[in-house]
């Protein structure tokens, strides 16, 4: 397959999408990003990198990171401790959704809904001491870019905006959920949110996921039915209550991020990373979501 004629098909058949969804404005840092932009990556098994737009362009993961987060944790751990603290269901409601906390006695309903995202983020800190830089160290490896960093903006921006993810927190340490201190836990999870990285870096990064496991060096960072279980909780989880509609048009393992990002997956082939910050009102990108789905119509990749 001509990777590179695809890319350049799919930003073409994407671009007139670009303007037609709204900039993220919870947080002023988020709010300043162009919404002209689009990127897209594609990463080959064998590391082989293809791009096309603004590809190369850092911009901030947000909740993207909760699929790292998840991955760090089963690489660990490699035991099922993470699933008596969260669930594994889509929750079709919005990601920072207080309400089902407490039909559900404090546990989350999945691991990429925000109150999923911290009792992983509490796990990730009592197993590594230091959840964030733990997680940035690891996607500088990766990725292959020692320059990732934090945003430090946008993680103060996210504390000062903070109110909605700190009831979460206190609502599920009231469960007993949490092992940590509140403080500490939401902190880590807006520095990991605040992490900036380009289609190219985020799609190399999340490479593991497409070769069943393996690390960029080929060593093995999950086993492979560790790597399965990720993917079938982005495929069903990972596009915030619009995971339907995404299988339906995309069906792809996908995580998306309010800073516009999609990270998506062809386990056994290539990851894809998407970029372009206008979201729809369920907070995943417009023109991302287009273009995967017309990439999948294309190739006929597909997992169904
Ligand atoms: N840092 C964001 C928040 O917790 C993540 C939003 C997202 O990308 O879903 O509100």
């Amino acid at each position: 397959m001509d990777y590179q004629a695809v890319l350049d098909e799919v930003a073409a058949y994407a671009r007139p999408y670009v303007r037609q969804g709204e900039v993220a404005d919870y947080i002023p840092a988020l709010e300043r990003v162009s919404p002209d932009r689009f990127g897209i990556a594609l990463v080959d098994i064998d590391g082989s990198v293809y791009g096309a737009g603004d590809w190369k362009t850092p911009f901030s993961v947000q909740s993207i990171s909760k699929t790292f987060s998840l991955a760090l944790v089963m690489a660990h751990a490699h035991d099922d401790e993470i699933w008596s603290r969260v669930g594994r269901e889509p929750s079709g409601t919005p990601f920072n959704s207080l309400v089902q906390l407490e039909w559900e006695n404090g546990i989350p309903r999945n691991p990429f809904i925000n109150a999923g995202a911290l009792v992983v983020t509490d796990r990730l800190q009592t197993l590594t001491g230091d959840a964030s830089t733990t997680m940035l160290h690891f996607l500088r490896e990766e990725s292959g870019n020692e320059e990732l960093a934090f945003d430090q903006a946008v993680a103060g921006s996210e504390a000062d905006h903070g109110d909605r993810n700190a009831a979460l927190a206190h609502f599920m340490a009231s469960f007993g959920n949490l092992e940590n201190p509140v403080p500490s836990v939401i902190e880590h999870y807006f520095w990991q949110c605040s992490i900036e990285m380009s289609c190219r870096d985020l799609a190399t990064a999340g490479g593991f996921l497409a070769r069943h496991g393996l690390r960029t060096d080929g060593t093995r960072l999950l086993e492979a039915r560790e790597a399965k279980r990720i993917n079938a909780v982005m495929l069903t989880c990972g596009t915030y209550d619009a995971a339907g509609e995404f299988a339906y048009r995309v069906g792809l393992p996908a995580k998306s991020g309010v800073g516009g990002g999609i990270l998506a997956v062809v386990p056994g082939r290539c990851t894809l990373c998407v970029w372009s910050p206008g979201l729809d009102r369920r907070g995943n990108s417009v023109a991302g979501a287009a273009a995967l789905d017309h990439f999948t119509t294309l190739t006929g990749w597909s997992v169904f």
